[in-house]
């Protein structure tokens, strides 16, 4: 037997979650699609007299004269799960694909290691001519500055040494982007690959973040959803398509599209 206290919390919690369920937050597209009167879809649930609830989206201004219809939750969420399944790479594509950027960053390597190569050649080179210069100017020889004046001798110095720091920060950054695009590019492969499984299994939360990684624009019209996801899935999509009788001849140059090359 529940007391009164007891009974009364109950019934906020009840409440509360109730509450909660009518929040837009609990919808994995809510602030994500444009409504093709410009507004933003929002999300409700109903409970009808059967005591059955449902779902749906509809314009945020639906109530100010938009005449765009109601579209329900699963409807239009399924059309999404359809638009995340052509970012699917088939598994040897992939395979195939991740090979062949490992192979690039061999060759991108290779390219990098004579650049660093010279650099620091040119670094080592501009030291010396600075300590021949240092020398230059403390030398008995020099005693009256008529080889190399103070002026003339820091004039020089420093033209040497923001040389230098020039070189540094070069090969610094030579260094630093090493390996990061061919990683870059693995994990959106996989990630396409991944994106519709990630949806279906994941939380509202998770939801959210696959579509904004995607980058997607998305317009709802009379029922249907345009999808444009951001340039970079756009061409993996592309890529999508194709993968179904890769690897064939053309797919270096479409991974390279893909880098922006
Ligand atoms: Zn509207």
């Amino acid at each position: 037997m529940l007391t009164d206290d007891e009974f009364n919390l109950v019934q906020e919690q009840v409440a509360k979650r109730s509450r909660a369920r009518y929040k837009s937050h609990n919808f994995p597209l809510t602030g994500l699609i444009q409504c093709k009167c410009g507004y933003q879809l929002t999300a409700e649930t109903r409970t009808k007299p059967s005591g059955k609830q449902y779902s749906y989206y509809k314009c945020s201004q639906s109530s100010n004269g938009c005449k765009q219809p109601r579209i329900s939750a699963p409807k239009l969420e399924e059309q999404v799960v359809d638009f995340l399944g052509q970012l699917k790479l088939k598994k040897s594509f992939v395979k195939f694909a991740t090979k062949w950027v490992r192979k690039m960053e061999g060759q991108d390597r290779e390219v990098r290691n004579r650049e660093c190569y010279s650099i620091k050649t040119e670094h080592d080179r501009i030291s010396k001519t600075l300590d021949n210069l240092t020398d230059k100017w403390l030398s008995p020889v020099n005693e009256d500055k008529t080889l190399l004046t103070d002026i003339e001798y820091r004039t020089l110095k420093q033209k040497y040494l923001v040389g230098k720091d020039k070189l540094a920060n070069k090969l610094k950054m030579q260094n630093k982007d090493q390996g990061e695009w061919t990683d870059f590019m693995v994990d959106i492969f996989n990630f396409s690959s991944n994106a519709q499984t990630l949806w279906r299994i994941g939380d509202i939360s998770t939801k959210r973040t696959v579509m904004s990684i995607i980058g997607a624009n998305i317009i709802h019209d009379d029922r249907k959803l345009a999808i444009t996801p951001d340039t970079l899935f756009s061409k993996v999509r592309s890529l999508g398509s194709d993968s179904q009788v890769v690897p064939d001849s053309g797919v270096d140059s479409k991974i390279l599209s893909l880098m922006g090359e």
